[in-house]
């Protein structure tokens, strides 16, 4: 069986950034891609808010940089999903495409998470021409035009408010007939004048050429009474929630009830040693490329310190 120093599950921004930390480290990190390799930020058009980059960079190319940056320092990365795990006892056990066992002393969980789409054919039709599940990423793109934010949470409403400050006109299509997000979140929203709550609403389709034009919704106007509502938008942004990826670690870490692991005090310690968390698989709150870099640098440095207080 393969025995690690450092094993990092994850090739989003946390996870390349604890393999550029770690290799500089000589901890001869291996890096498992999962199964996007690159993370979400590959599914995003330019990104102008990552430090660094005055003129944006695509989120395909900070990805590559990312993983060049890594492999120069001797990182090992792997293509490969982690499909179970063993932290019952360290060395730590992942088994890789469900046949490899690998056993590592420190292991760096930063597998993501996946925002949640509704399922319709038009979103992957119109991904990266309109659709979107990341309004910080991607709102500025529809300056002065007509959006659409899909639910009724915090992070719509936020979205929402985002959007409202470089949009012309927003809709916020809510399929209940109140919102979940906080109270001074509903206050905001209703009170931002190019807000456009429709209540109610779900969404059946998208139309357009080559880019988005709109979305046709569905009203509910009490059972059995259904009536069609088309709204002309040039984006559409997902706001439905995510799903972080850690089913596999369940049994051994505590998550909140989403699913987000929890850390130790703001860490990215967890309550096992030698296993820590970088990136949105532990953050509900920030959900940013450069807070999860933050993190993963964090996580390496973690790492190497458990190795060296424990002379392996
Ligand atoms: P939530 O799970 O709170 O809300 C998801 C929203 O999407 C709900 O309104 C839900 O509708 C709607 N939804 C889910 N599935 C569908 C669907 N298929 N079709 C239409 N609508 C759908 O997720 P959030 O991402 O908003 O928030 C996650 C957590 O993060 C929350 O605890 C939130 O408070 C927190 N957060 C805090 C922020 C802050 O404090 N600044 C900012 C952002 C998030 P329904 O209500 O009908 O179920």
């Amino acid at each position: 069986m393969e025995k690690l120093r450092c094993l990092i599950i994850g090739s989003g921004p946390a996870g390349y950034t604890a393999a550029i930390y770690a290799g500089r480290a000589n901890l001869s990190p291996v890096l498992y891609e999962g199964m996007m390799p690159g993370g979400q930020l590959t599914m995003t058009t330019d990104i102008e808010n990552f430090p660094g980059y005055p003129n944006g960079i695509s989120g395909f190319d900070l990805m590559e940089d990312l993983k060049n940056q890594a492999l120069k320092f001797g990182a090992d990365i792997r293509r490969g999903v982690a499909t179970a795990a063993d932290l019952s006892a360290a060395p730590y056990k992942i088994t890789i495409d469900g046949e490899t066992v690998i056993e590592t002393e420190t292991l760096i969980i930063a597998t993501g998470a996946t925002a949640k789409y509704l399922g319709l054919p038009d979103e992957h039709r119109f991904a990266g021409a309109g659709v979107s599940a990341c309004a910080t990423c991607d709102g500025f793109f529809y300056r002065k035009k007509d959006v659409a934010v899909v639910g009724g949470g915090d992070t719509a409403c936020e979205d929402a408010l985002y959007l409202s400050s470089i949009c012309k006109t927003v809709y916020l299509i809510v399929r209940k007939p109140y919102l979940r997000a906080s109270k001074i979140m509903q206050k905001r929203v209703r009170e931002k004048e190019n807000i456009n709550i429709l209540f109610g609403h779900e969404t059946k389709s998208l139309f357009g050429e080559n880019a988005l034009q709109g979305a046709v919704l569905t009203k509910h106007r009490g059972t059995p009474t259904e009536e069609e509502v088309r709204i002309n938008i040039d984006g559409f942004f997902l706001a439905i929630g995510h799903k972080p990826n850690s089913a596999i670690f369940k049994n051994y870490l505590e998550t909140d009830e989403t699913g987000y692991i929890k850390t130790l005090h703001g860490t990215p310690r967890t309550k096992i040693a030698g296993v820590f968390v970088a990136g949105d698989v532990g953050d509900p709150t920030y959900r940013q490329a450069i807070t999860a870099a933050g993190s993963g640098c964090k996580a390496a440095l973690e790492a190497e310190r458990y190795l060296i207080e424990r002379n392996l």
